[in-house]
């Protein structure tokens, strides 16, 4: 049976390696420069409003959240990245909780949430990386469609695939988080990617 997106609970922030949930189920990262849309993306995929917060939020910037979906598998909400105001503490934090958790072995696959109007940042190739050393496969989300002409789509979506150097077998879709674009690909491909995954 496909996996319902609609059915979604939120089950526990973790701010350390023995709050990771290591029950089996699959797990679907999340992962995003700040500001990006990542929550806007995770709402619109679970079709509610305020579900993952939206807006920037700083000092909740290290921790991860899971949700379940379906009662089979875990969105997981990574903390986000990229964020100027954040003190080094913070960062560190950051740092040490996201490569105790690609290290962990738990994730299935990635979703990252990337800008559709620029070339993907410096931070945006090395996340793309850890889920290629994790030898996860990946799906990006160009968030934003919106605000694209016509004739910037698809010259951009090749820069963002060079760019982040995505694989064959990487997926890369049109999002727009405000609008709905791109959502039911979306789905398509996270329901594929997981059917080989499991
Ligand atoms: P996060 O920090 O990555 O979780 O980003 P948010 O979901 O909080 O979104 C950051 C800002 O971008 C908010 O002002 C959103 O309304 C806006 N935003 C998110 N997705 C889209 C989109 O697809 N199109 C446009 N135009 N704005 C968006």
């Amino acid at each position: 049976m496909e996996l319902n997106f609609n059915k979604v609970e939120f089950i526990r922030s973790a701010v350390k390696p023995a709050d990771f949930l290591r029950d089996g189920l699959p797990q679907l990262a999340f992962a995003g420069r700040s500001n990006v849309g990542k929550s806007s993306v995770i709402n619109r995929l679970v079709n509610r409003k305020n579900f993952a917060r939206v807006g920037a939020s700083p000092g909740k910037t290290s921790q991860i959240n899971y949700f379940l979906l379906d009662g089979r598998a875990y969105l997981v909400d990574l903390p986000g990245y990229g964020y100027a105001k954040v003190s080094k503490a913070e960062r560190d934090r950051w740092g040490r909780l996201m490569e105790n958790y690609f290290a962990s072995g738990l994730i299935t696959l990635g979703v990252m949430i990337v800008d559709a109007r620029h070339k993907p940042t410096a931070d945006d190739v090395t996340m793309a990386g850890w889920f290629y050393d994790a030898e996860c496969p990946l799906a990006v989300a160009a968030n934003k469609l919106d605000k694209l002409k016509k004739s910037e789509i698809e010259p951009n979506l090749e820069r963002i695939r060079e760019t982040l150097d995505l694989r064959e077998g990487d997926g890369l879709i049109p999002f727009s988080a405000e609008r709905g674009d791109g959502k039911e690909q979306l789905i398509a491909l996270l329901r594929a990617m997981l059917e080989v995954e499991v």
